[in-house]
Formats: C-alpha cells, sequence, structure tokens
C-alpha cells in the first residue's frame, strides 16, 4: 500500500476492505436467534418458524467495525449462502474518504432519548442525535447536554468519514434527527494502512 487510495472502483476489491486501514482481512460476526417448530410425533426441532440475525463486519488488523458493509443471505439451489455486500451509500464516501472531526449541537425532543444517565447514557444520546448513524457509523463523543422544556441539547465531537467538508456536513445534517449547529469542522489525517502480504511485520 502507498497510501493511495484504492482504485478499481466498482469491483469489489474497491469496497471489500477495511474502510479504515484498507485491510481485506475481516470476519463477520453474526448472532443468530431461531424458533424451530417441534415434531409431536419424533420430537426434532426443524423448519425455522422464525429468524433473527445481526451481522457485524469487523477489520482482524485494526479490530474496528466495518458500518460501509452488510451480510446479506441467498437461497441457491436450496443452499444457503451468505455473502458481503457494500452499502451503496455509504462505501464510497468511507473507504476513499478521510476523518473529519466535529464539534456540535443537535436539539431533539425529550422522549427520543431512552435514558440521559448511567452507563447507557452516551448510546443512547448518540443515537437520540443521530440514530443508527451515531451508534453504528460515526464515532460519537457525548461531552454533555442540556435540558431545555421538552428539548435535549446534546453537544457532541463526532468523528465521521467524508470525501470533502461539503459532504460531510450533509451526512451530518441528513443523519441529525433534529436542528443541528456544526461550530467546527476539521479534517485529520488518515490513520496508516496496513501493511499486506507475506512480508507483514506481526
Ligand atoms: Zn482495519
Amino acid at each position: 500500500m502507498d497510501g493511495s487510495a484504492p482504485d478499481s472502483v466498482g469491483t469489489s476489491a474497491s469496497w471489500l476492505r477495511c474502510y479504515r486501514c484498507w485491510s481485506q482481512n475481516l470476519e463477520v460476526q453474526v448472532h443468530y436467534e431461531g424458533v424451530l417448530k417441534v415434531d409431536p410425533d419424533t420430537g426434532e426441532a426443524v423448519e425455522p418458524v422464525e429468524e433473527i440475525q445481526e451481522a457485524v463486519v469487523q477489520c482482524l488488523d485494526c479490530l474496528h467495525d466495518q458500518p460501509h458493509l452488510n451480510l446479506a443471505f441467498y437461497e441457491e439451489n436450496g443452499r444457503r449462502i451468505s455473502r458481503i455486500e457494500a452499502v451503496e451509500d455509504r462505501w464510497e464516501r468511507m473507504v476513499a474518504g478521510t476523518p473529519w472531526v466535529a464539534s456540535c449541537t443537535v436539539s431533539v425532543e425529550a422522549d427520543q432519548v431512552e435514558t440521559c444517565s448511567g452507563p447507557e447514557a452516551a448510546d443512547s444520546l448518540a443515537f437520540g442525535a443521530f440514530g443508527d448513524h451515531g451508534t453504528r457509523e460515526f464515532f460519537t463523543h457525548v461531552r454533555f447536554h442540556k435540558h431545555d422544556a421538552e428539548q435535549i441539547v446534546i453537544h457532541m465531537l463526532v468523528e465521521l468519514y467524508a470525501r470533502s467538508a461539503e459532504e460531510a456536513s450533509e451526512v451530518l445534517e441528513a443523519a441529525a434527527r433534529g436542528p443541528l449547529t456544526i461550530t467546527s469542522l476539521a479534517e485529520e489525517s488518515r490513520p496508516p494502512a496496513a501493511a499486506v502480504g507475506p512480508d507483514d511485520p506481526h
């Protein structure tokens, strides 16, 4: 890796990699929950009547989650196939972008935040401010929050990947679940690319 963005955009090689260090050394953790029907004669548990799956793709080199990748399931000739796919409106921005750090506030209705104290507070405030983006995609650090009648004003430092300051602002604006104010937005340098090949020093 010479530090340049991956080329061949559009092929899986461009997106099937860690968005931070571009490593292709990925794994997916699947949390599976199934409900099986019990055959009254044999006791055999068969035929899933319901199943829930949650899959998190992770990079084995830098250990970060990969919110630009999803695990999709297919049925092919009666066989179950699972395959990693890119999240279309996200992967190019994240893989080709650089980290941007925004200091910002989002004002939301108090009932959009499940809890604002205790160990769950940071996650629940981040989710209240930016939904799924706040907890899954961005690195969201909640600095403090203030109650203002029925509103909660959440003050945060947010790191997200984007290709320009304009794009970073647009993504924050689209994700915010209430009025957003960005007080500063600065570009950071990319984390170092993972070493690849047999000469990998670790
Ligand atoms: Zn990585």
